[in-house]
């Protein structure tokens, strides 16, 4: 029986095309679920940095003074638990991953809240 499902196995992959995608030329199609990069909506953060201490990667830093946001999505391994666990819902998974890059900074993405208050 075993050998028979190898064959069936064997014998689709011999007449099936590749699996892999003539990338950039062909781009794979994401669904809605993908877990693909961390995004955050900056103007709903209070910046009481739960999703820095939840992250069990390290991939966020929360700057309460000067109002900012930091993930490194070379860190970031897409659990999903900052989104889960953000009181105000401003975290959320983007169905598209982060372009590719050589630099260890490379990803680190810093968001800041801008005073809108005119210094008030
Ligand atoms: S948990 Fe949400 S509100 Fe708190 S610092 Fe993180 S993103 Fe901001
Ligand atoms: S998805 Fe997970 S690993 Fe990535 S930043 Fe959020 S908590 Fe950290």
């Amino acid at each position: 029986m075993r050998s028979f499902t190898m064959t069936k196995t064997i014998i689709k992959n011999l007449l099936g095309g590749p699996v892999t995608l003539m990338y950039p030329k062909k781009k794979r199609v994401f669904t809605e679920i993908t877990r693909g990069r961390v995004e955050t909506d900056i103007n709903k953060c209070i910046f009481c940095g739960l999703c820095s201490r939840r992250c069990p990667t390290y991939a966020i830093t929360v700057t309460k003074d000067s109002r900012e946001w930091q993930v490194d999505r070379l860190k970031c391994c897409a659990c999903n638990l900052c989104v889960e666990i953000c009181p105000v819902k401003c975290l959320s998974m983007k169905n598209q991953y982060a372009p590719a890059t050589t630099d260890k900074a490379g990803g680190i993405v810093t968001v800041k809240l801008e005073d809108t208050t005119g210094g008030r």
